[in-house]
């Protein structure tokens, strides 16, 4: 028997402990199956155990797991070749989260600041918008329940809403000291918010007419997951600066922020680092999930299977009340449900499908997320099409019933 008597409260867990897994499907202590819809929330992407990604920790562990960046790492050389050949980057600093590739982001834009004479550096972000937990990054997010309760926030962020053009030209109508900004390309936690197809274009010629940086937080949208490597290559731009976490390692905790020609050098010798970040073990793994994407294509893979998704659950409940947008980038998916159906509806879906043996996320309080691993194939898509819509059609029935 375990309790959670000594875990601190961060985390409210569903009932369920999951023992082992493989490719889409987890199970349970009972030896009871799941289909995973969530992948550990965009993490997974090539699915439980690998033999792949397994091999290559086996082969790593018995070898070195750590030295320290103090000495060259040949693993953390390979894996940044290979990051900045298909994202067309040119360096490559490793962490070990989401949060503190973001913090090396927000770092580097600033000392860009700096060094061009912006004594109180500005990095525009957006509302409803998910950057971490840290000060920084929960001062960058745009969500009030992230930040509240832990004020004093880090200053030197300035707001504007989501896929609106005119709010940025406004911001830098009225401010000189904008370095950045810093945008998710499909806003993850925020709702699976996809912006108009030429956002990201009309940001990178902002960014070009002043002088910020275009800074991409593709740590939920990276690796293959929207149908391309990366979600900028659906606009064909080159962002100044980019972030990668989630999918990256398939599990071992490893994150990157690149940057460009502009701001490769910003960081010198002793403005940043990290104890574990890039080690060889978590390298190693990382370089075995970009040759696996690759030798697979799974980014085109999920491409497809995404749109095959989203047109299934449109024939099935997209005409239904109640069921006011179903939106998708490749396999990043959300079902917006009307207000009405509020958080704890939602909540109890998640539940119900747990029940189904069908793991499945709500985000934004209405918002059904899936995240299914890129390996998913038509079968498993029924699968998740006909749960989830029977879950979204008897809730809907129940309510109109009450
Ligand atoms: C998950 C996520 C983060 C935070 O990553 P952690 O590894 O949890 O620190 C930051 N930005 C986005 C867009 C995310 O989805």
């Amino acid at each position: 028997m375990t309790t959670n008597e000594h875990l601190m409260k961060t985390y409210a867990p569903l009932d369920v402990i999951f023992e082992h897994g493989e490719g889409a499907y987890l199970w349970d202590t009972n030896g009871q199956k799941y289909l995973d819809s969530l992948c550990g929330i965009a993490v997974c992407g090539l699915g439980h155990a690998h033999p792949a990604v397994t091999k290559a920790i086996c082969d790593q562990a018995g070898k070195l797991l750590h030295t320290s960046n103090l000495y060259q790492i040949d693993n953390q050389q390979h894996l940044a070749d290979q990051l900045c050949e298909v994202s067309g980057m040119s360096r490559v600093f490793f962490s070990n989260s989401g949060a503190e590739a973001n913090e090396a982001a927000i770092k580097i834009a600033r000392l860009f600041g700096h060094k061009n004479d912006i004594d109180n550096p500005a990095i525009i972000v957006m509302d409803n918008s998910f950057h971490g937990r840290t000060m920084a990054t929960l001062s960058a997010t745009g969500n009030r329940k992230v930040q509240a309760g832990f004020e004093p926030l880090v200053q030197g962020f300035i707001r504007a809403p989501y896929d609106n053009i005119a709010a940025i030209e406004s911001i830098a109508e009225n401010n000189n000291n904008v370095v950045a900004i810093l945008v998710e390309p499909v806003q993850g936690e925020g709702g699976i918010q996809i912006p108009a197809p030429d956002y990201l274009n009309r940001l990178r010629e902002i960014c070009d007419q002043n002088n910020w940086l275009l800074m991409l937080d593709e740590i939920q949208t990276g690796m293959g997951r929207t149908g391309e490597w990366f979600a900028f290559q659906h606009n064909n731009i080159q962002p100044d600066v980019m972030t990668l976490a989630k999918a990256l390692g398939n599990g071992v905790p490893i994150g990157a922020c690149l940057t460009n020609e502009k701001t490769s050098d910003v960081f010198q010798p002793g403005n940043h680092g990290s104890t574990f970040g890039g080690n060889p073990l978590m390298c190693a793994t990382a370089s075995v999930v970009i040759d696996t994407i690759k030798t697979d294509n799974l980014q085109k893979k999920a491409g497809e299977m995404g749109d095959y998704l989203v047109n299934a659950f449109k024939d099935k409940i997209g005409q239904l009340d109640g069921v006011r947008e179903i939106r998708g980038l490749g396999l990043l998916i959300g079902i917006e449900l009307d207000s009405e159906q509020m958080e704890q509806d939602c909540a109890n879906l998640v539940k119900l499908a747990l029940e189904q043996h069908l793991l499945i996320n709500v985000t934004a309080g209405n918002v059904i997320r899936l995240l299914p691993p890129l390996i998913l194939d038509q079968q498993q898509a029924d699968i998740i099409v006909d749960t989830v819509s029977k879950l979204v059609i008897d809730s809907l029935q129940n309510k109109a019933a009450a």
